[in-house]
């Protein structure tokens, strides 16, 4: 049965998009080049640590100096890999292609280099669209794998309570500043769900992390209506300090 779907839906590379002879759904000259977050990391907001395997150890529990400096809104994030030309092109492929090819394995992959706030999570959300962008898109390809992580984990979703209530311009361009004042009121949940979210912890699902202000601005509302702890995971980091157009 297997052979016969790959006859009518033979595999497609979640890079290139072309179709794949091998098994597998990235190219193995590729795969060698994803920068997988295994590494050692900063533990509260995943920002890998340049240094070797070795002497990770000794960075456990350590936060970056950038986390140091300021504390972000939300708990911990992890991601999968680093955003860089070629995994862009699995996050496009997501996001402005409707592909959801792979969907499964991606969501896999979140929940294992999520691992650790995977356990303790009670509830799993995405960051919402506005209304008007999810109906020009169609669909929110963050709440796809955040109801694909949720399948993979058996940690309920819960995708109407957190809702974007501003429209917000891009965030691609601006300064970490000018993304955490473009997001700033932009979430809201009405007060008739407060109970839900008390005591709950949340874990809230992106494609892309950049600068994290989106996933705090979402974490502080979250809080504020009684979130006892909230843990980000998304598949793709920006790890250098580029501005990717995303
Ligand atoms: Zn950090």
């Amino acid at each position: 049965m297997r052979r016969v779907d790959k006859l009518i839906w033979p595999t497609r590379s979640l890079i290139t998009g072309e179709q794949i002879a091998g098994p597998g759904l990235i190219e193995p000259e590729h795969w060698s080049k994803i920068r997988f977050l295994s590494g050692p990391n900063c533990c509260r907001c995943g920002m890998p640590f340049e240094v070797l395997h070795e002497v990770a150890d000794a960075f456990l529990d350590e936060e970056c100096p950038a986390c140091i400096a300021r504390k972000p809104g939300f708990d911990r994030a992890r991601s999968v890999f680093a955003y860089d030309d070629l995994t862009s092109q699995i996050v496009l492929r997501f996001k402005n292609g409707a592909d959801r090819t792979g969907l499964k394995l991606l969501a896999r992959w979140c929940a294992e280099y999520g691992a650790e706030l995977v356990e303790e999570a009670d509830v799993v959300m995405a960051v919402p669209l506005h209304v008007r962008r999810l109906r020009a898109r169609g669909y929110n390809q963050s709440l796809w794998l955040a109801a694909a992580i949720s399948r993979e984990t058996n940690i309920p979703l819960e995708h109407h309570i957190l809702k974007r209530l501003k429209n917000t311009p891009s965030q691609a361009g601006k300064s970490a500043n000018g993304r955490r004042k473009n997001v700033e009121g932009a979430f809201q949940i009405g007060e008739k769900h407060n109970p839900f979210l008390t005591g709950k912890r949340v874990l809230l699902v992106d494609d892309v992390y950049t600068t994290g202000a989106t996933v705090e601005a979402c974490s502080r509302v979250l809080k504020r209506h009684g979130a006892a702890n909230v843990d980000i995971v998304t598949l793709s980091r920006v790890v250098s300090p580029v501005d990717p157009t995303i």
